[in-house]
């Protein structure tokens, strides 16, 4: 595979136009660029999904670090392999087992894990230890590759220091065009996976692919800090007073973020809930929780067991009026309707 032995590259990011990302996005999804395996979808996968969470260095562009890259890589692949058993390699025409793969089921017997259970509910230090011996592995092969794919324009990379740098054009067009990405994503990996697997029905593949993506986390953790730490004790969205029943809802839809971010989380009554849904709601809430998410950065001396600073890592102002935009232009609905108290 051209790039795959790569040590390092420099980002070469001279205006790229988004028609340019366009096309060399399109070719690493298509059948000229050469594939192996699915390391290129998993890696483009987890690009996306934590594209919201990256640290902005104003000399070297986006950072993702190679550990909360493959840590992501790690729990997908899991999903694949152990709880729907889908091959992931075709060598000489034939499926094999790529290294990932055999490295996740020489994990499973060796640190006896029980198969078919989600990668959260593995125990952490197995997690940790899993997730290393993947890294080294996808930092031989993949890294290198996708970059030379990509025509240097997408990341800048050294294998000796600790991650990714994303030029502040691919940053953007990232972030702008990600649902469309992720679908094009599952689409080019599905048809691969379509090829290698004996499962034949594409809708189902394309059903695995998307099951196989993070799971929403358990969220009171959140719940306390906003409700008992930061007196968060109306509904954002209508104001009433929060009784017994509080939600905790992703102000930007889950299913356009797939993360979960303390800057994203407000608390709501159910009614307003499940109200919004996977919606949108009037812009005219961004200043809102702006307001608050500055105060929540400001805070010291909480108790709860989150740590502000890693939660805000690749938040700032503006940030979630441009998701909104972007969440907008992908096809999420605006509902209206809430403001039976004026927004403050
Ligand atoms: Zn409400």
């Amino acid at each position: 595979m051209p790039g795959w032995n790569l040590r390092s590259g420099v980002l070469i990011e001279v205006h790229v136009s988004e028609d340019e990302y366009w096309s060399l996005f399109n070719f690493v999804f298509s059948d000229a660029c050469r594939k192996t395996n699915t390391y290129k979808f998993g890696l483009i996968k987890s690009i996306c999904d934590q594209i919201y969470d990256l640290n902005e260095d104003p000399v070297q562009g986006y950072f993702l670090s190679y550990d909360k890259l493959f840590a992501k890589f790690t729990e997908n692949y899991w999903n694949l392999v152990n709880k729907y058993g889908l091959k992931q390699m075709s060598y000489n025409g034939k499926s094999e087992y790529s290294k990932i793969e055999l490295i996740i089921k020489e994990a499973v017997t060796g640190y006896d894990i029980p198969e078919n259970i989600e990668f959260l509910s593995v125990n952490e230090k197995d997690r940790e230890r899993l997730t290393r011996i993947v890294t080294t592995e996808c930092k031989k092969c993949v890294i290198g590759a996708l970059y030379h794919d990509f025509e240097g324009k997408l990341y800048a990379f050294d294998l000796c220091g600790n991650g990714i740098y994303l030029g502040s054009g691919a940053y953007r067009f990232i972030s702008k065009y990600k649902m469309e990405i992720e679908r094009l994503n599952y689409y080019s990996w599905a048809r691969f996976l379509e090829k290698v697997n004996d499962d034949d029905a594409l809708v189902r593949v394309l059903e695995k692919l998307d099951l196989s993506t993070p799971q929403r986390k358990d969220l009171s953790v959140y719940r306390e800090l906003l409700y008992k730490e930061f007196r968060e004790d109306t509904c954002f969205y209508c104001g009433k007073k929060l009784d017994k029943k509080v939600h905790v809802d992703h102000f930007i839809p889950w299913t356009f973020v797939k993360n979960d971010n303390l800057w994203n989380f407000v608390l709501a009554c159910p009614r307003c809930n499940l109200r919004k849904s996977d919606s949108l709601v009037s812009q005219d809430y961004l200043i809102k929780i702006e307001n608050r998410n500055t105060l929540l950065m400001e805070a010291t001396g909480f108790t709860t067991k989150i740590n502000i600073e890693n939660e805000f890592a690749g938040y700032h102002t503006g940030l979630l009026k441009r998701m909104w935009e972007y969440a907008k232009m992908s096809g999420i609905r605006e509902r209206s309707g809430f403001a039976e108290v004026s927004v403050k």
